[in-house]
């Protein structure tokens, strides 16, 4: 984690590195920044940094006190995560009583992570404020997590030290989607529309996308004559009854990526690519009107349109665009 902290987010990583070693780590951080940027990761190696007893100044990573804090079992560390339901005011009230007793663990330190800190009720938040404003043990540090701070008290954000993650970039997303086991062409192709490794390798997985890069397959192979592919693509890939909205969103998002890496040189692409677009590139291509119908087609997908209906349209001007 530390070398992807310091790969990926060179600023965060810096500024928590100087602070840790020179012990003036601000009470409250405020971890800010898009899906997919290691906010949760980075918040956990604070904690091991905290808590561990071999740090330099970052966790070893290594103990038993190191793997508790990755696995969240550490006693003195409390997770409430406001991803998948908001957070009430209880549940604050709650963190508040069981920071008022002593620690529990030997470090003596103890931590709370609030992560997605923007889904709490407002209650909640008033009661998180509260909570800031009182004058904190200096064993006591505070994590909250949000995507942009627009959402959050300004008197939340005015306690805390802001330590704002960039957005991933896509070659770097790329790569470590490759660690986790997705082949160089998946990671390629999804991190153009997908921010977060651990989604890519997820959309990587699913039979809609597999179905849908087939069907961009076809579709290149075919481009000289797409009606020999109409029938094929109409059928098996955007034929399918339970995802097909899916699937087709999938190869809209496959073809737009393609045809926008054809207008910057297809960087960092798969040599099998890179080919591709050689040889459409030969056609001279009206690589603007393409995007616009791939552009149109998308939008019709998040509103109530006969499905099969808005592919066959697709194909059609997709067919009279690129003659
Ligand atoms: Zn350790």
């Amino acid at each position: 984690m530390i070398n992807r902290l310091k790969q990926e987010q060179p600023v965060v990583y810096q500024t928590l590195k100087n602070c840790l070693e020179h012990d003036h780590l601000s009470h409250a951080l405020l971890f800010a920044g898009p899906k997919g940027t290691p906010k949760m990761e980075t918040a956990l190696l604070v904690a091991q940094s905290l808590f561990c007893d071999d740090a330099h100044p970052f966790g070893c990573g290594q103990c038993a006190v190191c793997q508790r804090t990755e696995r969240k079992e550490y006693t003195d560390l409390i997770i409430l995560d406001g991803s998948s339901k908001s957070i009430k005011k209880e549940e604050i009230l709650d963190l508040q009583e069981q920071f008022s007793k002593t620690a529990l663990e030997k470090s003596g330190r103890k931590m709370y992570i609030i992560n997605a800190a923007e889904n709490a009720t407002t209650e909640a938040l008033n009661s998180l404020l509260k909570f800031l404003e009182e004058p904190m043990s200096a064993d006591v540090t505070a994590v909250l997590i949000v995507e942009s701070t627009d959402r959050l008290l300004p008197t939340i954000v005015s306690r805390c030290q802001i330590l704002p993650f960039r957005p991933v970039d896509r070659a770097q997303c790329a790569q470590q989607a490759r660690l986790k086991g997705v082949s160089s062409t998946d990671a390629w192709m999804i991190s153009h529309f997908v921010k977060d490794p651990d989604a890519v390798l997820k959309v990587s997985e699913t039979e809609s996308y597999q179905k849908a890069y087939a069907g961009f397959d076809l579709f290149l192979d075919n481009i000289t004559d797409l009606s020999r592919c109409m029938v094929e693509l109409s059928t098996d890939v955007f034929g399918a009854k339970s995802d097909a909205k899916e699937t087709l969103g999938y190869f809209i998002d496959i073809l737009t990526s393609f045809f926008e890496e054809m207008a910057c040189q297809m960087q960092d692409a798969p040599l099998h690519l890179m080919k591709k677009a050689e040889k459409i590139e030969a056609r001279g291509l009206d690589l603007a009107q393409v995007q616009i119908v791939l552009l149109e087609t998308k939008d019709k997908l998040n509103r109530p349109y006969n499905l099969t209906l808005v592919s066959d349209q697709m194909m059609i001007r997709l067919m009279e665009v690129i003659g």
